[in-house]
C-alpha cells in the first residue's frame, strides 16, 4: 500500500471506503481505503470492531498499521471537553500535551532505551495545513495543550480543577498515539472537536452521549472537508523534523 495520509477516527467519526485488514505485530487492524480530493487515505477506526474503551485501545497496532499502509502522515480525530470555555463545535489543534494515564503501553521499544524528542510533539507542517483548512471552513482553529485522562469514567470536578492548571482541553485518546507516532518517525497531528464543557465548567457534570453524538453528526461533514483540504494541500515531501525522530536504525 502507498497511502498519502492515515486518519484515525474515534467516536462519531468515520470515513467510508474499501474494507481491508492490516496485520501488525500487535494484532490485526481493520481499515477502510478511500480517496479525499484525489489523495489516497487509509481510515483506521481507533476503537475497532469491538469498541474498546480508551484505556484498552490497541494504540501500537493503529500506528503500526498507518506506517504499514505507507502513510508518513497521520491525523487523529479526537473528541474533547473544553476547560477553556471554547464553544461546542469548535476545532482545536493541540501544540503540546500532558497526560494522566495509568495503564497504557507508551513505547515500541520495550527492550532498549530510546528517548524520542518531544520538544514539538505535534508536526508543525501538518498542523499548519490543518489550520488553514479549518479557516477555509469559516472557523478559527484554537491551539493549546491537550490533557489526556485515563478514563473510562468522566473526570470529577476536582480532577478538572487540577487539569485546568495544565491545559486547555481534556480527552482520553490522544496519548500515547502522539508519542508512538514519533517513535515511528511519522508526522502526527490531532484535530480535536470540542463536544462539551468539561465537568464543572458549566452547571453540571452530566455529559450525555446523545449530545456528543449530535455534535459529531453536525461536525462530521465539516471535519471530512478539513481533512480533504489538508490532504490536498500537503506537499509530497516532508520538510519537518518528524522523519528524523530516530537518527539511527529505528524500527
Ligand atoms: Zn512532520
Amino acid at each position: 500500500m502507498s497511502m498519502d495520509l492515515a486518519v484515525i477516527g474515534g467516536v462519531g467519526f468515520f470515513l467510508e471506503g474499501l474494507a481491508d485488514r492490516i496485520e501488525t505485530p500487535y494484532g490485526s487492524v481493520k481499515v477502510n481505503l478511500t480517496r479525499l480530493k484525489g489523495k489516497r487515505v487509509v481510515f483506521i477506526s481507533r476503537h475497532g470492531e469491538h469498541h474498546l474503551p480508551p484505556h484498552r485501545v490497541n494504540y501500537r497496532a493503529l500506528l503500526w498499521a498507518a506506517r504499514s499502509a505507507g502513510a508518513a502522515r497521520v491525523v487523529s480525530v479526537n473528541t474533547v471537553g473544553t476547560m477553556s470555555h471554547h464553544q461546542v463545535g469548535s476545532l482545536f489543534l493541540p501544540d503540546d500535551f500532558v497526560e494522566f494515564t495509568k495503564a497504557r503501553t507508551n513505547t515500541f521499544f520495550e527492550d532498549r532505551a530510546v528517548h524520542v524528542d518531544m520538544s514539538e510533539p505535534y508536526c508543525s507542517e501538518l498542523r499548519d495545513h490543518l489550520a488553514e483548512a479549518v479557516r477555509s471552513q469559516g472557523l478559527e482553529p484554537f491551539h493549546g495543550v491537550y490533557v489526556c485522562a485515563e478514563g473510562p469514567h468522566l473526570e470529577s470536578p476536582a480532577q478538572i480543577r487540577m487539569m485546568r492548571q495544565f491545559g486547555d482541553v481534556v480527552g482520553m485518546t490522544g496519548y500515547p498515539e502522539v508519542v508512538l507516532a514519533r517513535e515511528l518517525a511519522l508526522c502526527y497531528a490531532s484535530l480535536c472537536i470540542v463536544t462539551n464543557p468539561a465537568c464543572g465548567m458549566n452547571a453540571g457534570c452530566a455529559l450525555k452521549m446523545s449530545d456528543l453524538i449530535e455534535t459529531m453528526d453536525v461536525m462530521e461533514k465539516k471535519v471530512t472537508e478539513v481533512l480533504s483540504l489538508a490532504a490536498q494541500s500537503l506537499p509530497e515531501e516532508r520538510t519537518c523534523r518528524c522523519k528524523d525522530a530516530l537518527p539511527k536504525a529505528g524500527l
